[in-house]
Parts: structure tokens; C-alpha cells; sequence
């Protein structure tokens, strides 16, 4: 079958859905999250990207329905924040022109920059088809989600599945229930051709167990069950899964079939103005090209489409100094939500605080993160982190990450000095 081109003078060239998506299929549009400051609605893009023009159209949304504050979530979701009821139905009726550039299935992430035919890609169509099937779809958890990791450049290890498919070497994908690769169920191993009947046997066991159940309650003597009856090539085992030859960070990054400039807005949140900015930086440089940006796991916004020295403008374009384009850069240790002002349950100004620890270099050197939280619900809470600080009325409790209480303190700078040597991070 072949793909129709679509060009329009609005949005450029892409290739469209096969099928127009009915109004109302985006649960994030009628059903938004109610968040500290106001309603956040979450889009979840078509896996090659966004046009450049449907990303400005995002930023005028923001502005013009939201509070301005644009995020890219932790699994490379776009979110709008700062919403009403009314001004959230109005934007789901301004972006129903474009719904074709987004998906609104089961949550299934991975890699964007597979190669077309791989097993990969194959493995992702066959699921993405497979779990559109409203007898299943409609019987599992709504947060239900599958990663199909090829161990590629994109790191999907710390992102949370029910199901995880890992490349695994041998022509095996190792099978994976629930929390992140890490941390998940080791369940066993099928070869490509059975991943997706492997999923849905695993899917189909856990819709049994009820309408909330997760990859994690799930045993695994009934998952081995399931998989060995649906996948022949089953097999059970733990072997240690193997490395990621390169993983994308901020920066020009170079993959085999192209190249990408990579942006990550600092603490993974964007005013508006600073996305439009970026947007005419790309059109100054780009000119007349076709150009897509592609958010994925890490908060990252890698723009496609440009060549090795435009890259290298965009990168240094006055437009993107709000954004972390160096991966020396120490706000990429900081995990923090929108905190004050943006946010009214937040306790203390997260990002303010953040820029504070950067300024006096009070950050782990060992890789870890330091979480900062303006309230209890921990909206930006990283898998990991050295210390997850937690804004309170009368000040900030520190935690590690198993929740046991490092102390009380009233700046977030004292609790990261007081906290940091006993885990080892400070310098
Ligand atoms: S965690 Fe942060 S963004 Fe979330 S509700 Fe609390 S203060 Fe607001």
C-alpha cells in the first residue's frame, strides 16, 4: 500500500493516518488532569514528529487556553498546563483539524529512529494493531502501557511499562513485567516473530485479573503460562540484557541516517514564547525544508530535517539558550515539577530553587538527579533520584528513593548540602 503525501500551506507535508480519527478520541482532551495549576492536557505525537508548524500551533494554544507553560513529559508527551473546562473544550475544538498528527491508543513507546523494516518497527506496527482491538483496549488499566525497547539510541529503560519487549541479542527479546527495566520481572525470552502474540497473551492475562490490574500483579508462573501457550519460541531465562551501543542526549547527534539537533527545555518545561522563539529559529534556518520535531523519553526535542551546519546555528542560536543543548549542562541533574508560581499547591519556587543549586554547583557528580517537588504529589518524580526534596507548609522534607526521611529542612539548598555526602553524590 502506498502513503499519499498530503501538502498543506498551514502545515507543511506529512503523511496522514490512514483513517481520520473520530471527534472525542482523545481521553486527555475530555478528560484532563486536574493539576496545581488548573488542567493539563496531554498529547501524545505521531512517532516520526510533529511538522514544525503543528508544534507553533501547540504554542499558540498554550498561550492563548493555557497558562503559556508548555512541558515535554517524561515519556516525550507534549502537555498543555494551566487549562479550565472551558478554555480545554475550546482548544480540543481548535486542534481537531489536526488530530492526525497525534495517537490516542494504548500508551506504546519506543524508538522513533528504528529503521523502517527492522524487527523493531515490525514488532511495533503488529502491537499498535493488535491493541486497537476495543475487546482488549477497553479492558485494561487506562494507564496501561508497552515499551518495545530495540536497545537503540533512545533510552526507554527508566520509562514505566506493564509489558516490556528488550532487545536482547540472539534474534531474542527478553519479555519484562512492569515498573522499568531495572526493577520489572524478568519473565523470559521470544524471538521476533512471537513478540506481538507474546503482548497480547500477556495484555489478555492481565485484563482477566480486572479493569485496574497492572504487568506487576500479574504472577509469573500465569504469565509463563500465558506466553508459553501463544509464543512457540518462548523460553524462560535471565540473562544479563545487553548494553546501548549510544544513547541520544542533548546536542548534534549523529545516527546512521541522519542527523538531529537535540534541545531538552530546562527542568522539561517551556514557556511558549520560548517554543515560538526556537520554532522561528528553525524557519530562519531552514528555510523552504520540511523539518519535524520528535520529543522522546528524557524530555528530549530532537529537530529533523536539518543539515550538520544548520544544526550547529540552531544549537547556537540566541532562541535556544532556553533550552539545555550541552550535556555538561547541570540543569540536566534536576528533575523538578512547575512548583510556585506556576503551580498553587506548590510550597516553594522549584525552578528558582533549581537555579540556585546550579549557581553554587550544589548537584551530584555521579550522573544521579536531585528532585525537587513544590508539593506532596511529586508530578516531576524522576525513577530515580539522589534526594527527592518535598515542599511542605512549614519548609522542604528530604527523602531517598526508597522513602525513608533524610531530614527537615527550610531552603532546598541546605537539605541538598545536608543530604548529598551521606549518598555519596556531592563533590
Ligand atoms: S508536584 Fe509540583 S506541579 Fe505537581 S501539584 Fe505539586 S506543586 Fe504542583
Amino acid at each position: 500500500m502506498t502513503t499519499a503525501v498530503v501538502d498543506r500551506p498551514d502545515i507543511g507535508s506529512f503523511e496522514p493516518r490512514p483513517a481520520p480519527r473520530r471527534r472525542g478520541a482523545c481521553p486527555s482532551l475530555h478528560h484532563p488532569m486536574q493539576t496545581g495549576d488548573g488542567l493539563l492536557v496531554r498529547l501524545t505525537p505521531a512517532r516520526a514528529g510533529l511538522p514544525s508548524a503543528i508544534v507553533r500551533e501547540l504554542a499558540k494554544l498554550a498561550e492563548r487556553h493555557g497558562n503559556g507553560l508548555l512541558e515535554v513529559s517524561t515519556r516525550g508527551n507534549w502537555q498543555i498546563r494551566g487549562l479550565t473546562s472551558e478554555s480545554t473544550a475550546a482548544l480540543s475544538s481548535e486542534i481537531e483539524g489536526v488530530l492526525d498528527q497525534f495517537r490516542f491508543g494504548l500508551t506504546l513507546d519506543a524508538n522513533p529512529f528504528t529503521a523502517a523494516g527492522s524487527d523493531s518497527a515490525r514488532l511495533v506496527a503488529a502491537i499498535e494493531e493488535m491493541s486497537e482491538h476495543p475487546n482488549l483496549k477497553q479492558r485494561l488499566a487506562p494507564k496501561f502501557s508497552i515499551v518495545v525497547d530495540d536497545g537503540g539510541c533512545i533510552d526507554l529503560a527508566g520509562v514505566i511499562a506493564d509489558i516490556r519487549l528488550r532487545w536482547a541479542a540472539s534474534d531474542r527479546w527478553a519479555i519484562v513485567l512492569g515498573d522499568n527495566e531495572e526493577s520489572g520481572r524478568l519473565l523470559g525470552y521470544v524471538r521476533p516473530a512471537d513478540g506481538c502474540a507474546a503482548v497480547s497473551a500477556l495484555a489478555e492475562a492481565i485484563a482477566e485479573i480486572g479493569p485496574n490490574a497492572r504487568g506487576r500483579d500479574l504472577s509469573l508462573p500465569r504469565a509463563q503460562i500465558a506466553t508459553t501457550a501463544a509464543a512457540s519460541s518462548f523460553e524462560s531465562g535471565a540473562d544479563p540484557i545487553p548494553e546501548r551501543a549510544m544513547t541520544i542526549h542533548v546536542g548534534h547527534i549523529r545516527l546512521q541516517d541522519e542527523s538531529l539537533a537535540v534541545l531538552s527545555p530546562a527542568y522539561g518545561m517551556m514557556h511558549a514564547s520560548s517554543l515560538n522563539a526556537i520554532i522561528d529559529a528553525i524557519d530562519e534556518i531552514a528555510g523552504a525544508r520540511q523539518i519535524r520535531l520528535c520529543t522522546t523519553a528524557g524530555r528530549l526535542i530532537s529537530v529533523r530535517g536539518l543539515d550538520d551546519h544548520h544544526i550547529e546555528r540552531l544549537l547556537t542560536h540566541e532562541a535556544a539558550r532556553d533550552f539545555i543543548t550541552k550535556d555538561d549542562d547541570p540543569r540536566l541533574s534536576i528533575a523538578a515539577c512547575a512548583g510556585h508560581p506556576a503551580c498553587d499547591c506548590a510550597h516553594f519556587d522549584t525552578h528558582a530553587a533549581a537555579d540556585r543549586l546550579v549557581e553554587r554547583g550544589l548537584l551530584p557528580h555521579d550522573g544521579s538527579t536531585v528532585h525537587l517537588s513544590g508539593c506532596e504529589k511529586e508530578c516531576a518524580r524522576p525513577a530515580h533520584a539522589a534526594v527527592h526534596l518535598i515542599g511542605r507548609p512549614n519548609g522542604i522534607d528530604a527523602f531517598d528513593d526508597h522513602g525513608s526521611s533524610l531530614g527537615h529542612f527550610t531552603e532546598p539548598e541546605d537539605a541538598v548540602v545536608s543530604t548529598l555526602p551521606s549518598a555519596g553524590g556531592i563533590a
